[in-house]
């Protein structure tokens, strides 16, 4: 466990350092869904900050989406007895989907992930946070990037660290070096209160981010290293050898 957590906060620190995304002074907004991302990155934060040279504050945030099952009272237990300040914002997300897209449509994802996203800036500006950080890691990046290339035709991916539509708030992602398999057993050996979200479509095996999933894992099986290679790619670009014309 312990080399486990040195190896977390370790490669956290480094994407810190290497994409500047906490400064001195900051107050970081931790967007804590529940799940097992958000709670790794949520404890990484708060080792770090209690041994960096830089000063910076965290608060927890946890929206609850309006989903019937979302148990925000575990989150905030956990909350109160670790000692962490947090805010619980009540929503209905769940509603609002579920007027404008139709009973468990397609789409669904994309509208929940903007009304989220919206309701967390906003958050950020009446907690007076100057950063919003989110718990993606290593294979959501590479995820992500297969998941453009082969649905809509783009190369893109989510950055470490993003200004944010609005131009206000600044999107920091401190586990972008992290893997998935390590958030989920740095969580079942804490004994995280992982709680799910309560969505209909949530895990669904139509879902294109399960079926990119399922693809890279089965290639990572077969030539181990992939994934790593993936997420170097991401950092090691050249556009001369593709076929945007903007780079011509
Ligand atoms: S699975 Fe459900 S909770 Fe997750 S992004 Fe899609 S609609 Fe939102």
């Amino acid at each position: 466990m312990k080399s486990l957590e040195r190896n977390i906060v370790r490669k956290a620190g480094r994407a810190i350092g290497d994409f500047g995304l906490i400064e001195d002074g900051d107050r970081v907004m931790v967007a804590l869904s529940g799940g097992k991302d958000s709670w790794t990155l949520l404890h990484v934060l708060e080792a770090l900050r209690r041994k960096a040279p830089v000063r910076f504050g965290i608060v927890a945030v946890t929206v609850h989406p309006g989903f019937p099952g979302f148990r925000s009272d575990d989150v905030e237990d956990w909350l109160r007895e670790h000692g962490f300040e947090y805010h619980i914002e009540r929503s209905n997300m769940y509603g609002v989907i579920a007027e404008k897209m139709g009973p468990e449509e397609g789409g669904w994802c994309s509208f929940c992930a903007r009304l989220r996203r919206g309701i967390l800036y906003r958050l950020a500006g009446e907690l007076s946070c100057t950063k919003v950080a989110l718990g993606h890691h290593a294979d959501d990046l590479i995820e992500t990037l297969l998941m453009s290339a082969l649905y809509n035709g783009e190369l893109r991916s989510m950055p470490p660290k993003l200004l944010a539509e609005d131009g206000r708030n600044v999107v920091i992602r401190p586990l972008c070096y992290v893997s998935e398999a390590e958030t989920a057993e740095f969580a079942r050996a804490n004994g995280f209160p992982v709680i799910n979200c309560g969505c209909p479509v949530c895990g669904g095996s139509a879902m294109k981010r399960h079926k990119v999933k399922a693809l890279l894992n089965k290639l990572e099986s077969e030539d181990p290293g992939i994934k790593d290679s993936l997420l170097a790619a991401l950092g090691n670009i050249k556009p001369k050898y593709l076929m945007d014309k903007r780079f011509y």
